[in-house]
């Protein structure tokens, strides 16, 4: 609220509560909402609270938003506060009609909790989403949708063509000239989802961590800190990274509900045991079967235990055992730390690959101690300015080609966002059909984020920053002692992106091979 009004603002609180499950949201906490508002922004609240509690039917909860306008009309009062924009209307069309009615007889809607100034073009961008928003989640999804789904399904493919965290479109797919927010159908990955460099790699780790014992909310801290961002570009939150796991597509695999487990289930559990149906993805699993399996008993395990929140050690989920398993192939597991090894030097952790007590791998063990030794004398080599004059020419030739793409990019995107505001434009006209709408709109979205995603990891790359200096590891060397294991474990999360301990014959110490994260494209995930 602009501090420039002189006079104290009148308002009329109006509550709205729907019969979704999912959104339940009492009147009193609605209404206590508003009214702590009012009191931070110095409004008076003229008379009692409009409520419509969905019991008196659609028509004459129309009367009384229509009635609320008129009171503003007649000078009664100068807004409207809701608790949510979602409030006004029963849905998107009807919010937005009603706020141009509104608007027009000289009064503003306030949404106490999504407060924004829709005084400018960004503030009513964000309110007109948020409307758009509440619509999808509202379950109006009519039956057209619905088939579409199954449609989908039944080809082995999500829901909608739109990027899954740790999944983004081939390279060689193509937009529609004529309808850019399309794809075109691409010979390549015939619409299939391919593995995200940065994101399907993290995922994959999330997973066998999560497996291994560590909190989601550890590995999320630790995502974060190590730059993983969802593909709005946001922080995940640990819940987040849960949704993303509990779907199942990083194992491969789509999902959904069949309408009994959908009327039983409600829109807020995403566990992997709320879903009926289960199908083979057409898109690369990042992890196996094996390790979906321990995801799931473990997320269906009983809460109160309690598990480590942060990275205990430096190495905490880079070490991979490197050996051959028992059905001839490349384990690459990721070592766990197990017993403490009682010696001369002091003791120390060892880690082991977790399927040699079920027989699953012959696999290998390497102590904490000669790890550390490992890192520390790799980070000491390059501060020396080993492999630097590699490492400054792929540094260069990164720079070069993001600093060139950024303005097409950025460019793109602008064109995307103006076409978002089109879209909603021509329906609230009522020039293009719901359905169109709605599939467009997801489209779109979906491919703003995807811009805006690479668009971020372009900036990232036109920066200094992308492979860090001989300085940088200097200091990186020097801090190295001083660190927590939970601060060692991020910031070497920056520049290691594996450690292989390689299976030695004989009595020889396994080879500990560190890979820096700029190599880990041409190395496997
Ligand atoms: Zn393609
Ligand atoms: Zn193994």
């Amino acid at each position: 609220m602009s501090a420039t009004h002189a006079r104290t603002l009148r308002a009329i609180v109006y509550i709205r509560v729907s019969t979704e499950k999912e959104e339940m949201q009492s009147p009193e906490q609605q209404l206590f909402s508003c009214s702590e508002y009012a009191a931070k922004n110095n409004i008076t609240i003229i008379g009692k609270p409009v409520e419509d509690l969905n019991l008196t039917g659609r028509e004459s909860a129309k009367r009384q938003i229509a009635s609320v306008i008129e009171r503003v009309r007649a000078g009664e009062a100068d807004v409207v506060l809701v608790w949510k924009w979602s409030r006004f209307g029963r849905n998107n069309y009807e919010s937005q009609v009603n706020l141009r009615e509104l608007e027009k007889a000289g009064g503003r809607l306030v949404a106490v909790t999504e407060d924004f100034d829709t005084t400018t073009y960004h503030g009513r961008f964000s309110r007109d989403n948020m409307l758009l928003v509440a619509d999808l989640q509202s379950g109006i999804i009519g039956a057209t949708w619905q088939e579409a789904h199954e449609r989908r399904h039944r080809k082995g493919l999500p829901h909608t063509g739109q990027a899954r965290f740790g999944y983004q479109r081939c390279p060689d797919c193509r937009r529609k000239e004529d309808a850019p927010q399309e794809y075109l159908s691409c010979d390549t990955c015939k619409g299939v989802l391919v593995v995200d460099p940065a994101r399907g790699p993290a995922l994959a780790e999330a997973y066998e961590r999560f497996t291994d014992g560590e909190s989601v909310a550890g590995i999320a801290a630790d995502m974060a800190e190590r730059g993983i961002r969802s593909l709005s570009g946001t922080v995940m939150k640990a819940t987040q990274w849960q949704v993303v796991m509990d779907s199942g597509f990083g194992a491969g695999l789509i999902r959904w509900r069949g309408p009994e487990y959908r009327a039983k289930h409600g829109r807020q559990s995403k566990k992997p045991s709320t879903y009926d149906n289960w199908a083979a993805g057409k898109h690369k699993p990042v992890i196996n079967m094996a390790t979906w399996e321990r995801y799931k008993r473990r997320r269906e395990a009983s809460k109160g235990i309690s598990w480590p929140t942060s990275a205990k050690y430096s190495c905490s989920g880079l070490l991979r055992c490197q050996a051959q398993n028992a059905a001839g192939n490349l384990c690459d597991r990721r070592l766990v730390a197990s017993a403490v090894l009682r010696s001369g030097g002091g003791d120390t952790k060892i880690f082991r690959c977790p399927d040699i007590s079920v027989k699953a791998c012959k696999g290998v063990t390497v102590t904490l101690r000669r790890a550390e030794d490992a890192i520390l004398a790799w980070l000491l080599e390059r501060s020396r300015g080993q492999d630097m004059g590699v490492m400054a020419m792929k540094r260069a030739a990164r720079r070069a080609r993001a600093v060139s793409d950024i303005p097409s990019v950025e460019r793109e995107l602008t064109g995307k966002r103006t076409e978002g505001a089109r879209l909603l434009d021509l329906y609230l006209k009522a020039l293009v059909s719901e359905e169109d709408f709605r599939n467009k709109k997801e489209e779109l979205d979906a491919e703003v984020s995807h811009l805006e995603s690479r668009l971020e990891v372009l900036r990232l790359d036109s920066g200094e920053g992308v492979i860090p200096s001989a300085e940088d590891f200097a200091t990186l060397a020097d801090l190295w002692p001083r660190m927590q294991p939970a601060k060692q474990r991020a910031a070497l999360g920056k520049v290691v992106g594996r450690i292989n301990i390689v299976k030695t014959p004989g009595k020889q110490y396994n080879k500990i091979e560190i890979i820096p994260v700029w190599e880990m494209d041409q190395a496997a995930s």
